[in-house]
């Protein structure tokens, strides 16, 4: 070949590379929200477009009642923020979003769905429920099919503690009824959306796609199915959701949308875990930092919510979520580990979007005043207004845990009941609080006890009637057994029953042993009639200090009075009611709940040694 030839040809192979390079007809991979409703409050909506150099592409919306008020790019170009003004004029339908660069030009079907009829009404749990806390890998395998999906990482291995079990959607959904029997009424779900991580996914807190399903569980056509199936059966559902962090192996780690997406970015800086550092006045701004922005785990980067691209993104994904699946509830992961300003203004657009929908957030701490510091109305904190209404009752989880641990005294043993409940004059409102005797980080309760049933039985009597929203944690109902030190397998167990391998099925009676059908009957039983019951709701509790071992309470207001003696004592006691006059006057007689009995003299009350009476007041 010539040498101008040879040149000539460089030439042309460089035009071609690098002009068609330019030429390229714009490109998209994703567009998230990847659809929207008109209708919503909120009029604006950002969508996040990827695709290779996007953000050198001119945007268009072409439809007259959603405008197309401005791009914005970070310093990453493979992303456009684009910004929509969503008229009240708009109707439902798919329209065009126009990218167009060097004369090409590409048209992506945007949708926007008409809003289910009550959707903004929707109400959110609350102190009328029993909520029944599961792990979607380790309640039920519904469908075997899908243990191993392509392209996930992570293969079945029942046989390893830490290991994918295979449970899904299918098995919850199968065993709907079960939990209808229990008395469930709502369900809250460990998370679901993509966690495809090579190992140690099962358990759902590294996030690898905020807007799907792990197709493990299901896909997001079947979620949406089973929150219906679900309200068919009356049962509400609270979506596990975590704002804190994402997967290390999350799609936007592989081309960060901007610098500062991730706190610490690409170093491992890791929080210290000390959450009281937010609200703590002495607090340096160090240790507040390293809670706030270091990483929770290597697996599980801290997200910035100070970019405001991410603060909406994620805004945006809990309102699609709510209004796609039509969810009853939201369990916010590490509350206080992301940003606090954050965190409120987050909570006031679910609250503008859903007036009547709930949210708890986890704020694990012992000390009552931070916890209740987080509740929006509190008057411990200062000019911070969280818009938060629930939290976990953790002071109360650790006080359960103490106070069938030792003996009765001035403020040890069943006094400690007491003792923490009488610090409620911190929290705005005691009765909206989660209470749990464990959950899936913890101890299981019942090993926690020693395997004492009397001891169960008395807390669980305690938690159906004391004020707050009860929770269960799956397997409570039979005494599953597990400590947290042993590795958090062994605290998330399969529950018996629900595999089609398994050769005994704790899902049905005849195949529990004669003490977990005990321990079954007798929270199935309470939860049942607190279902129905507004006093034990709804009603004022007021409590006597706890004397011989013995707590004695009551939930009342119009509508009736709800009596509840805890004889944690090893004595049976002959119960003077005399000093309870304040809250029995008017009743005369009353139905034990416990035992089913009808109790026609109510001056003495003979209460067994290590044992709960819940007594409906009446008058003859
Ligand atoms: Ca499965």
């Amino acid at each position: 070949m010539k040498r101008s030839n040879l040149k000539k040809s460089i030439f042309l192979f460089i035009l071609c590379v690098f002009g068609l390079q330019t030429l390229a007809q714009p490109r998209v991979e994703r567009v998230e929200p990847p659809f929207w409703w008109v209708g919503m409050n909120e009029p604006a909506l950002q969508l996040m477009v990827y695709g290779e150099n996007i953000a050198n592409a001119k945007v268009m919306f072409d439809y007259e009642h959603i405008d197309l008020v401005g791009v914005k790019k970070t310093d990453n170009p493979n992303y456009w923020f684009i910004n929509l003004f969503v008229s009240p004029n708009a109707e439902p339908g798919t329209y065009k979003l126009i990218f167009q660069q060097d004369g090409q030009s590409l048209e992506y079907d945007y949708e926007f769905k008409e809003r289910r009829p009550g959707s903004k009404e929707r109400n959110g749990f609350d102190a009328s429920d029993v909520i029944y806390l599961l792990m979607p890998d380790r309640f039920a395998n519904g469908d075997p099919s899908n243990d191993n999906m392509p392209g996930m990482l992570e293969k079945a291995d029942r046989s390893n503690p830490d290991g994918r079990h295979g449970g899904d959607l299918a098995g919850i959904e199968q065993n709907l009824p079960y939990l209808k029997d229990l008395g469930a009424t709502a369900l809250w779900i460990n998370p679901m959306l993509e966690s495809n991580m090579p190992d140690y996914s099962y358990h759902g807190y590294a996030i690898t796609d905020f807007y799907k399903l792990d197709p493990r569980y299901g896909s997001n056509v079947d979620y949406v199915k089973f929150v219906e199936d679900c309200h068919k059966e009356d049962i509400k559902v609270i979506m596990d959701m975590v704002f804190n962090h994402c997967a290390s192996e999350h799609w936007w780690m592989k081309d960060m949308p901007a610098e500062d997406w991730i706190h610490h970015y690409p170093d491992f800086v890791q929080t210290n875990f000390r959450t009281g550092t937010v609200i703590d006045p002495h607090a340096s701004e160090y240790d507040r930092k390293k809670t706030t922005d270091g990483w929770f785990v290597k697996t599980m980067p801290d997200l910035n919510q100070d970019n405001e691209f991410l603060a909406t993104y994620l805004i945006q994904n809990s309102i699609w979520w709510i209004e796609y699946a039509n969810l009853d509830g939201i369990r916010m992961d590490t509350y206080p580990y992301a940003d606090k300003e954050f965190m409120a203004e987050w909570m006031k657009r679910i609250n503008y979007e859903y007036p009547n929908f709930n949210v708890v957030g986890e704020s694990w701490v012992e000390p009552v005043g931070m916890v209740a510091w987080w509740q929006e109305g509190s008057n411990v904190k200062n000019r911070y207004y969280s818009n938060l209404r629930t939290l976990f009752d953790f002071p109360m989880y650790y006080t359960l845990g103490r106070a069938f641990n030792e003996e009765n005294g001035w403020s040890e043993g069943i006094a400690r009941l007491y003792e923490t409940l009488s610090q409620d004059f911190l929290y705005y409102d005691p009765n909206s609080l989660v209470i749990f005797a464990d959950n899936h980080d913890t101890d299981r309760f019942f090993s926690k006890i020693g395997e004492d049933k009397d001891d169960y039985k008395i807390a669980m009597a305690f938690l159906m009637t004391t004020r707050g929203i009860p929770l269960i944690y799956y397997g409570t109902e039979i005494g599953m057994t597990g400590f947290e030190h042993e590795g958090h397998g062994m605290i998330r167990e399969d529950f018996p029953g629900g595999w089609p391998e398994d050769t005994i099925s704790a899902f049905t009676g005849g195949d529990r042993t004669g003490l977990q059908n005990d321990m079954h009957a007798y929270l199935q039983n309470l939860m049942n009639w607190r279902k129905s019951n507004e006093v034990v709701q709804h009603g004022k509790l007021t409590h006597f200090i706890p004397e011989d071992g013995t707590y004695v309470y009551f939930r009342h207001n119009e509508q009736g009075c709800v009596m509840v003696i805890l004889n944690n004592s090893d004595e049976d006691q002959n119960l003077d009611t005399v000093k309870y006059q304040e809250c029995m006057k008017d009743y005369d007689s009353g139905r034990e709940i416990i035992r089913g009995n009808k109790i026609k003299d109510l001056d003495e009350i003979m209460v067994p040694a290590k044992a709960a009476m819940i007594i409906e007041l009446s008058k003859e």
